[in-house]
Order: C-alpha cells, then structure tokens, then sequence
C-alpha cells in the first residue's frame, strides 16, 4: 500500500457480487501484498441498511480501507419497475408498510451506514462505487467527472442516481469536517463472471447471454429489447477489479474518476448482441422487441482522467471478455445467479 501496508485490512462490501467476485479472483491471483488481510462480506454477514448491524461489523474488523460495493442493483426494466419501490421484502414486526425501503431509500441508508461507520473506526480510505448512468441526461458528450450533478438523471432510474450522487456530497463533507479520504470510482456498464443473469432484472449483457443459452437450447430467436441503436461502453469486472486495486494504492484524490474504456470502444446494443451470438456460436436469427424501453440512448463517459494516471493500462478486448463470461456462464450455468 502506498501509506505502509502493515496491519491493513480491507473491507470489501458487496464481496459476493459481480464485481467482488472479480476483486477477489484478482487478489487470490496475486495482486495481494505482504501484510494485507482481505475480507469480503455479503448480506449474510451484515444487513448494512441496519445501522447496528454495520456498525457491529465495521467494530469487527475494525478495517483500515473500505471497497464499499453492497447496492441494490439493476438492470434497466427492474430500475423502471422498482425506482420507488424497490425489493419489497418481509416486515419487520412493528414496522409499516411506508417504511419498506424503496430503492433511493435502501441504497441511501447503506451507504450512510457504511460510511459513517468507517469514520467512527477509523478507516483511512472509502472506496465508493458510483455508475455511469447517475450522470445528468440531458448532457453534453463525452461526460466527464465534474458534470455528476449538473441536471436530473434518466427518468428510469432516478432513485437509484440520487442515491448515489449523495455519496459524492457526503465525500466532500466527511473531507470538509473531517479530512477524511473517502472517495468514489465511476464504472461504466460492468459484466463479467457471477454476474446477475435474471432476464428480467439483471443487465443488458448477462441477459442476452442467458437468452441465446435458451434460445439455442430451444432453436428459436434471440429476442433483443429496444431497437438495438442505444450505445454502452462496457467493461469487463476484472479489469475494473484491476483497477479497483489502483485506487486502492495510488489514488488519493477525494474527487471520483471514471473508470471505463475510451470513448471509441463503445458499441449499440445490437453489436453486443452480435458479440454474444458469435461467442456462443449462435446461428438463429436476431429479432428487436421495440415495443420495450430503449432507456438511456447513451452515457459515453471520457477516460481522459484516468489515462492521466494510467496511461498504459490495458482493457481486455471486448470480444475476448465477453467469449470468457459465456464460457463461464455455460459451465457454471446451474449455479449462476438467474
Ligand atoms: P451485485 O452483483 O448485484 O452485488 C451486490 C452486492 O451487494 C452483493 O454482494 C449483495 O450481497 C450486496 N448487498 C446488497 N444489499 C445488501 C445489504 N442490504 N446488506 C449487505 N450487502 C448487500 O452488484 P455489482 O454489479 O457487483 O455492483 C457492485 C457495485 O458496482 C454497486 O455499488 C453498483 O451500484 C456498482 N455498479 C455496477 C454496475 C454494473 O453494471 N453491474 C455498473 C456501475 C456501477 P448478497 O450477495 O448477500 O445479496
Ligand atoms: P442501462 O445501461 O442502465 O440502461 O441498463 P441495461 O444494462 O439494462 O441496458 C439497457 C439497454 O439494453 C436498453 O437499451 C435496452 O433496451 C437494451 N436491451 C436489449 N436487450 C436487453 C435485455 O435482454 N436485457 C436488458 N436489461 N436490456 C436489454
């Protein structure tokens, strides 16, 4: 670590998911240093939108670093369905219904419970994770780091937008009162290993995979939603849990970056699409559902400033990451999350 890695301990919440999964097949393949102890945690550990709960873990582990990942997360259709009322889940005895976190809700209590309780443990550094589709959408291109708060984001996923741009606010204040180093990175669409393959709920890319498993299966067409004209820059979770590990060590800024391939690796989604048909040897025809949402039509994000740090790190190319999470996906399809 940059300041002294004796004694440090890593918490990494959200370390079941997507990219936690990446992050810690990165650190089992070596990139852990001497006298890092790493410790990843799910909602099985804690319910970090209970506050004793977090507060009981962070007093556990009492870490030295946080990669604050747990989120209620989703795809486009699921952000439609449940922006105000998300994940509705059993009640409490006592509690009513108006209390049932929605989406804003639930992504807000973790992410003050989680930093809160770094700050009363003590923990140098808060690694946030925001997202490329909290930007404002009426914008000019490409976005950039200084632009988070500057109008509404998409309608279809504001609870969850707002909820992350007050990780941002919060970042600067625990810096103003306390100067605290908790920061945020800004992923672009990530994919990958462990990803949620829920048609309904999960991303774009996960869900097309899971499609032409089935659609292959079945001998039918891979229905695509929307027009397939919408563009997305996607990156792959081990090259973000790569970069994660950069943050990590060398970035101390409490400004956000944005994590993402150059502007000139973005695609519509029907050339992913045709990636995944390819990669998983699909022969059938490719039909366009545009009677379901488009979404966002695009979010094209700058890299400049992390090529600023990093100028010679290297994306794995799409269509060698996208051939390794279909291959995944098919031996592992038992037990994948769908
Ligand atoms: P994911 O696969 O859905 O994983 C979510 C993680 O959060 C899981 O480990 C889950 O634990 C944990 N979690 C959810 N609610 C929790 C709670 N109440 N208490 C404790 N843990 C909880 O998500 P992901 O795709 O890896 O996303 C990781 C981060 O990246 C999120 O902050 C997300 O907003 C951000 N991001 C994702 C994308 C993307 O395309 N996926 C893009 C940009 C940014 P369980 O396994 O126990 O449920
Ligand atoms: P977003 O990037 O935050 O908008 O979320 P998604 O990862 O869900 O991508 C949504 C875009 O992919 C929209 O343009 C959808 O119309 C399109 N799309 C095409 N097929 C699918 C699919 O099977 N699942 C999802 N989630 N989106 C799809």
């Amino acid at each position: 670590m940059a300041d002294s890695s004796e004694g440090t301990r890593i918490l990494v919440t959200g370390g079941s998911g997507l990219v936690g999964k990446a992050i810690q097949r990165i650190v089992a393949d070596g990139a852990s240093q001497p006298g890092e102890q790493w410790i990843f945690v799910s909602s099985k550990d804690a319910d970090l939108i209970d506050t004793a709960q977090t507060r009981a873990l962070f007093e556990k582990h009492r870490p030295t670093h946080v990669i604050h990942l747990a989120a209620m997360v989703g795809g486009l259709f699921r952000n439609i369905k449940y922006n105000l009322d998300f994940w509705r889940r059993k009640l409490r005895p006592r509690e009513r219904k108006e209390d049932v976190h929605s989406h804003l809700r639930k992504n807000i209590q973790i992410n003050d419970n989680v930093l809160q309780s770094a700050y009363e443990v003590g923990t140098r550094k808060v690694i946030s994770c925001l997202s490329t589709c909290i930007f404002p959408d009426k914008t000019t291109y490409p976005i950039d780091e200084t632009m988070i708060h500057n109008g509404p984001p998409h309608s279809s996923n504001f609870g969850y937008s707002y909820a992350k741009r007050m990780i941002d606010v919060q970042n600067r204040a625990y810096f103003q009162q306390y100067g605290c180093t908790f920061t945020a990175v800004i992923p672009t669409n990530v994919f990958g290993p462990h990803d949620n393959f829920n048609i309904e709920d999960g991303h774009v890319l996960p869900g097309l995979i899971h499609k032409v498993y089935l659609a292959k299966r079945s001998g039918s067409a891979l229905t695509v939603w929307g027009t397939g004209k919408p563009r997305r820059q996607f990156i792959y979770s081990l090259d973000l849990a790569r970069l994660f590990l950069w943050v990590l060590r060398e970035y101390n800024e409490v400004d956000p970056i944005i994590l993402s391939v150059g502007e000139e690796d973005e695609v519509s989604i029907k050339e992913a699409a045709e990636t995944i048909a390819e990669a998983m040897g699909f022969q059938g025809e490719l039909t366009f559902d545009t009677t379901k949402s488009d979404g966002q039509f695009k979010k094209t994000a700058s890299n400049k400033k992390l090529r600023t740090y990093l100028p010679d790190f290297q994306f794995t190319p799409f269509k060698q990451a996208v051939k390794e999470t279909c291959t995944w996906f098919e031996k592992n399809y038992e037990q994948a999350r769908k």
